[in-house]
């Protein structure tokens, strides 16, 4: 398939390095491509970023039949720029798209097509230290139709935003809220699927977590309400007596690309690292016991966010006195590292660009 490309007659001028914050500004071009049944995924187009205007009854607005991916280039101090498992990526909007019945797409061209508007909006990614140029590819259900079944019609599109570093001021500890009111996902529903409504589900016990001093919510699995699952938008790993433990995936987990970048490393590095169903109490009683000694999330964003202090119930638990953890810290340095280009990529999870 060719692209075709039009350019944008003005140029936007470019947000200070150090002012970015995250998912505020917008690059100057877009991709577009469309599916209808006739033609399958067509006419794939770089544009000039605009408004997506639709009628009132198209579909995705009222069903929420839509997928999404998050993902970075990065910046080298060489000038280079270069993507981190970003097949991964791809892979994993494919399987989102199936769980929704939405029609899958060519990796290899969403690779091709990808790399095409990051080359041509290449200057947009920033140079500070820690900052990049973050990624949201989305497909939606385009249908003007209010009947409640799959889209015949869909659009792909992929929109850049320059991101700030998430860590200006150093690591900052997050105070993480197990919630037991409310669940986010279920086996068998859409947890493992990057989807707008897994988020609208999570919204009102984030406020909650908020309005008593919480940074996020970790969530129990939605039928026992007693195994640990995930943490807003992040994976959660428990150092335990020195082994690293995360949640196996279940169906309701959604299985991020930094989680496995974590279980992968710490495995090529020799620690002990697991999958399995960690329960909350397991946790409570490991730091009762003085065997907890480390809890982070994972994710694209943070890449590792060290969490600081838990409450469950009428327990409140600090955790490593509140500062980052050797094994955090680590993966945090070593997973920047391959993704800036400074240190060596034993993995081989890095794509440059050109
Ligand atoms: C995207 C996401 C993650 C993290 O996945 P990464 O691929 O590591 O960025 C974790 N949980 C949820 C619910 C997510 O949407």
């Amino acid at each position: 398939m060719q692209i075709t490309v039009k350019r944008a007659e003005q140029l936007k001028p470019h947000p200070p390095e150090d002012k970015l914050g995250f998912g505020i500004n917008f690059t100057d071009h877009m991709l577009n491509l469309d599916y209808d049944t006739a033609s399958g995924w067509h006419s794939p187009r770089i544009e000039p970023y605009a408004p997506i205007v639709m009628d009132p009854s198209t579909m995705v607005l009222h069903y929420g039949q839509a997928v999404f991916e998050g993902l970075k280039a990065y910046r080298t101090q060489g000038g280079e720029i270069q993507l981190f498992r970003a097949r991964d990526n791809i892979a994993r909007l494919n399987r989102s798209c199936r769980a929704l019945c939405i029609p899958e797409l060519d990796p290899d061209f969403l690779m091709t097509s990808l790399k095409e508007l990051l080359r041509l909006e290449q200057a947009w990614v920033p140079g500070a230290p820690q900052t990049s140029l973050y990624i949201r590819p989305t497909v939606i259900a385009t249908d003007n139709f209010l009947g409640v079944r799959a889209s015949d019609t869909y659009r792909y599109f992929v929109i850049l935003s320059p991101v700030g570093a998430y860590y200006a001021e150093g690591f900052n500890p997050i105070k993480i809220w197990v919630t037991r009111r409310h669940v986010r996902a279920v086996r068998g529903g859409l947890g493992e699927a990057k989807t707008p409504a897994n988020y609208a589900a999570s919204l009102y016990a984030g406020e909650d977590a908020h309005k008593h001093g919480y940074t996020q919510v970790l969530w129990l699995d939605g039928v026992e309400q007693k195994y640990v699952e995930e943490v807003g938008s992040m994976n959660i790993f428990f150092v335990i007596d020195d082994e690293i433990l995360t949640p196996a995936l279940n169906g309701s987990i959604l299985p991020g690309i930094t989680r496995d970048s974590v279980l992968q490393l710490a495995r090529h590095w020799g620690l002990k690292a697991a999958e399995r169903d960690i329960t909350i109490d397991e946790v409570m009683q490991a730091h009762s016991d003085g065997k907890l000694q480390e809890v982070f999330g994972s994710g694209t964003a943070a890449v590792i966010s060290p969490v600081g202090e838990l409450k469950y119930d009428d327990q409140q638990i600090t955790i490593g006195q509140g500062r980052v953890g050797p094994v955090a810290q680590r993966l945090f340095d070593a997973i920047t590292a391959i993704q800036y280009g400074k240190g060596d990529d034993p993995l081989g999870w890095v794509e440059k660009i050109n």
